[in-house]
């Protein structure tokens, strides 16, 4: 194992550089690289274990895909530019094949954010994927989840609940090629950094949705010691999944399988009333979706309204907090 480790990082784990702020990527027994002396340091990770966080038969291209996209959508939840990641991995076997592919869509993905590998871990044993991920801001200049004030208004960027109905199109081996792009969304969800470094100038507050809007939403109302009311009417559904409830469900919306179920990784912010327009401008310069879903009460509640004003409990369907 010990030569054929070193093997599998020379291979398929060293990318070449193009960030001059690398100075060691490598090699060495860190990693280093140059902070701007204006700039603060971000830093997250996320593990992606085999059967828990994806299906066993994911393909490795999506697994790489998702294991670094978590990752910036976490930087875009901060109002970070991803730089630096590492990766430490588990690998039960060395499967050439399978390691090119995860290899390539790794180089790939990462090159498109312009960041760069610089350092990680190789051991044997379950197949699981661990990425920890950097960025830099300008100082101060970050979206926090404590930063939500009673009066804003709550957007959230593109359509939710695509990733769990494509989770449930794989699991329950639905062949419907009208559901392709809920599976996409679940297997390649797309971090929103351009937006969100942008979004620093008009939002303090920000979460990306990775739990489901009620849990992560939640989030920022605990932080900010604060309530909102949702109108379901107003949360973003795809075409895909507007088919899928009325194919697959009776024609009726499963609002609790929307709110409180799927790692969609869209953004949930909160803007002031006098920066709503400059948002939606924003959201048109870089052609996403935002949706204003609601707003930011007094209360310590968060309340949901569904189409004809009725306020709806999802507390028996999985969902814990408030
Ligand atoms: P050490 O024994 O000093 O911890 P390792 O043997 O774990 O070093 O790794 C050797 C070098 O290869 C280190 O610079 C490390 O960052 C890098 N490395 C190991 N695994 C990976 C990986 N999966 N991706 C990128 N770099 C890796
Ligand atoms: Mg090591």
């Amino acid at each position: 194992m010990q030569n054929s480790e070193f093997d599998v990082i020379k291979k398929y784990f060293t990318f070449s550089q193009s960030r001059e702020d690398v100075v060691i990527a490598g090699g060495d027994d860190c990693a280093c690289v140059t902070v701007p002396e204006n700039k603060q340091l971000l830093i997250t990770t996320d593990t992606l274990i085999s059967g828990v966080h994806f299906p066993v038969n994911t393909s490795p291209e999506d697994i790489a895909y998702k294991s670094v996209m978590v990752n910036l959508s976490d930087l875009a939840a901060m109002g970070a530019t991803p730089t630096w990641v590492t990766l430490a991995i588990s690998l039960p076997d060395i499967n050439e094949t399978w390691l090119a592919a995860f290899s390539n869509q790794l180089s790939a993905v990462l090159s498109k954010y312009n960041v760069s590998l610089i350092g990680g871990d190789t051991t044997k044993g379950s197949l699981s994927i661990t990425v920890q991920a950097m960025g830099l801001c300008d100082k101060g200049k970050i979206l926090r989840r404590d930063q939500a004030n009673t009066g804003d208004r709550i957007f959230v960027t593109g359509d939710l609940g695509d990733a769990v109905i494509g989770l449930a199109a794989v699991l329950k081996n639905l062949d419907d090629e009208n559901l392709l792009p809920c599976i996409g969304k679940l297997n390649r969800p797309e971090a929103r950094v351009e937006f969100a470094r942008e979004l620093t100038e008009y939002s303090k507050c920000a979460i990306d949705l990775s739990d489901g809007l009620l849990a992560d939403l939640g989030h920022i109302l605990k932080a900010s010691h604060c309530g909102a009311r949702i109108s379901l009417s107003d949360i973003p559904l795809s075409s895909a999944a507007q088919y899928y409830f009325k194919n697959y469900h009776n024609n009726v919306i499963d609002w609790s399988m929307v709110v409180t179920q799927g790692d969609d990784y869209e953004l949930c912010f909160t803007v002031n009333n006098e920066d709503e327009s400059a948002v939606k401008e924003l959201a048109n310069k870089h052609r996403l979706k935002v949706s204003c879903i609601g707003e930011i009460t007094d209360s310590d509640k968060l309340i949901c309204i569904d189409p004809n004003g009725e306020p709806v409990d999802f507390s028996g369907t999985g969902f814990k907090h408030f």
